[in-house]
């Protein structure tokens, strides 16, 4: 049976992380994984390792630019010592009414993004640049956008409807939600037991907590943008709309122009606030709980926010789905941070969730509740790029008219449309 190399590419603010796997029917192997970190400096990092965790290439490169950092990536992946990608896929952060699908790369698609930049401008202007060079240093080679929304394509029109006039509304402005390949990833993992009532808290830098019956979206906290719902590393979350106006109404005093304040807005929700705004110190939660530790009284009122919100947001969830039978941690934060679970689960006591100490802070475990605790609390790391590989495969067939691998995907299929896509082949 012949075997797909497919690409994930995944970007951030100052890196570049990627991954090689290998796509038969029903197999999915990781063949090697890589970033290039540091873009900006000109003492960048640029590793690629293989699947025993071997260095491959171990380099201290400048990166001026993402460019240079993405050239770098290409030149050695097409060089002959790698297997070279026949497809690539990427994760697609964008609240364009067009893009909530999962979709064949096409310029069209990059300039749909570009529109519609300022609604995620920590990740759609990144995600598309990446996407323009990706065709141009692999030609020949089909790109794939995975939308980081589409997962949240079941919630009902009272979850996505926003309270605005219709103007608005009419533009396609809504609640879309994001981390939905992180969501998929998660219901996959919990086939064929997936909980009838479930909710599932992405807690990394960017966080969100969604409500899932029966492995189909409800509602999620992040809404038209991903600065909305929970408070993040350097978000705000939601807040007063009239706490916007303030803040725009005081930064419009000394602006040179209405962009200008715009753009001064945009800083102040993105990338000043959340749990930097609040603590002053750091958006990274193990400094914060280090802080704590010292008794930095402002890092304590910014990880208790981030618990209260949470607590707030599961209680909500709680009543939508009308009872909760599992609660899952994921997320950077999610996985590593037992003193935020601990603070969490203590205060949902009164829906049921009883942490068992010993297993929350014991490595690797994951089933974190009490034998008796009424509600399964779990912790589950995220399988983003086996989802997109996933997406990807089923595209290609789609496109090449061969079903294989759509077919090998839908035995797995049982009742869930939410998973079906997918064929969950993850272990
Ligand atoms: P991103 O949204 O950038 O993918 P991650 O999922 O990697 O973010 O999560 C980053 C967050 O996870 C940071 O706040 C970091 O401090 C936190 N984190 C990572 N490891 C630990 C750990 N061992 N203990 C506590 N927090 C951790």
């Amino acid at each position: 049976m012949p075997t797909l190399p497919v690409l994930i590419l995944n970007s951030g603010s100052s890196s570049i992380k990627f991954s090689l796997y290998e796509a038969g029917a029903g197999e999915r192997r990781k063949l090697y994984e890589g970033a290039v970190d540091g873009i900006g400096t000109d003492q960048g990092k640029f590793w690629i390792k293989d699947a025993d965790g071997k260095k491959l290439v171990d380099q201290s490169p400048a990166l001026p630019s993402r460019s240079v950092a993405f050239k770098l990536v290409a030149d050695v992946l097409n060089s002959g010592d790698f297997l070279r990608p026949r497809a690539i896929g990427h994760r697609m952060v964008c609240a364009a009414p067009t893009l909530q699908n999962n979709l064949r790369v096409t310029p069209e698609l990059i300039e749909e993004m570009e529109r519609y930049k300022d609604l995620a401008p920590l990740h759609t202007p990144i995600g598309a640049y990446i996407m323009r060079e990706a065709l141009e240093l692999f030609p020949g080679v089909p790109n794939f956008a995975c939308s980081d929304s589409y997962f949240h394509r079941t919630m009902p029109q009272v979850a996505t409807h926003m309270p605005i006039p219709s103007e608005y509304a009419d533009m396609g402005v809504r609640r879309v939600g994001f981390h939905g390949i992180s969501y998929e990833s998660i219901v996959c993992q919990l086939q064929p037991d997936v909980p009838e009532r479930l909710i599932v808290a992405h807690l990394g830098n960017g966080a969100s907590i969604s409500a899932i019956r029966n492995g189909r979206c409800i509602d999620t906290s992040m809404g038209l943008t991903p600065t909305g719902g929970i408070i993040s590393g350097t978000r705000t979350g939601d807040v007063d709309p009239g706490l916007l106006l303030f803040i725009l109404r005081k930064i419009a005093e000394a602006a040179s122009s209405s962009k200008e304040a715009a753009d001064q807005l945009e800083a102040v929700v993105n990338k000043r606030a959340g749990l930097l705004g609040v603590s002053g110190l750091s958006n990274d939660m193990r400094v914060l709980r280090a802080a704590v530790v010292a008794g930095n009284e402002k890092a304590r009122l910014a990880v208790d926010k981030f618990t209260w919100m949470i607590v707030k947001s599961i209680g909500s969830y709680f009543a939508e789905l009308g009872g909760l039978d599992m609660l899952v941690f994921t997320g950077g934060i999610g996985e590593n941070d037992t003193a935020t679970r601990e603070e969490i689960c203590a205060g949902l006591g009164a829906l049921g969730i009883v942490l068992d100490p010993a297993r929350n802070h014991a490595r690797g475990m994951a089933v974190i509740s009490a034998e008796d605790s009424p509600v399964t609390v779990r912790v589950i790391p995220p399988a983003e790029d086996l989802i997109i590989v996933n997406h990807v495969v089923r595209m290609l067939s789609e496109e090449s008219g061969s079903l294989a691998d759509l077919e090998q995907a839908e035995s797995h299929v049982g009742e869930l449309e939410a998973v079906a896509v997918t064929g969950c082949e993850i272990r």
